[in-house]
């Protein structure tokens, strides 16, 4: 992989609007790959990053909301209840904060960085990053959870704004 490759990819760039593939084998380079997918996550102060976002339409995601970091392969939500709303801002899509509705709590299932089966819970901020994450892989983004007026003002605020503004960074 070149390092010229792993710039964080802003709205506008055509691969965070592709769908990604699913990963059938795990290779060697995934494991490289997840490794500077964190980097950029905490170089960027974010708290959750999507392989889109570094520019491969492969499905990974990392998260750490500050009590571990988490390397997802092909991650699923499966089941999910309640509803949420916070804030949220979006590392590729950098001085916007949205407020985004989600659900409470979810259960996922997905592989870590070895191949082995995940299935967990989770709930309140984790499950928001996930499923923000999880919109990632769909092509999906903060702005498209966004009213006409809100869309209006992204317009104007992005050209001007550089870095984050938001509490929640993904
Ligand atoms: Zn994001």
């Amino acid at each position: 992989m070149e390092k010229t490759a792993l710039k964080i990819r802003v709205l506008g760039d055509p691969v965070l609007r592709k769908r990604s593939v699913l990963v059938k084998q795990i290779m060697p380079w995934h494991k490289e790959f997840f490794s500077r997918m964190a980097q950029m996550m905490y170089e960027g102060q974010g708290i959750g990053l999507a392989a889109p976002q570094a520019g491969v339409n492969e499905a990974m995601i990392v998260v750490d909301i500050g009590n571990g970091l988490y390397k997802l392969v092909n991650p699923k939500i499966v089941w999910s209840s309640g509803y949420q709303v916070n804030q949220e801002g979006c590392l590729s899509v950098p001085g916007v904060c949205i407020n985004v509705k989600r659900a409470q709590k979810i259960r996922l299932k997905a592989m870590d960085e070895e191949g082995k089966p995940v299935d967990m819970e989770a709930q309140g901020l984790l499950a928001c990053v996930f499923q923000h994450e999880i919109d990632h892989l769909k092509g999906r983004l903060i702005v498209d959870y966004a009213s006409f007026l809100e869309r209006l003002k992204i317009k104007k605020v992005f050209k001007k704004l550089k870095g984050n503004t938001c509490n929640i960074n993904l």
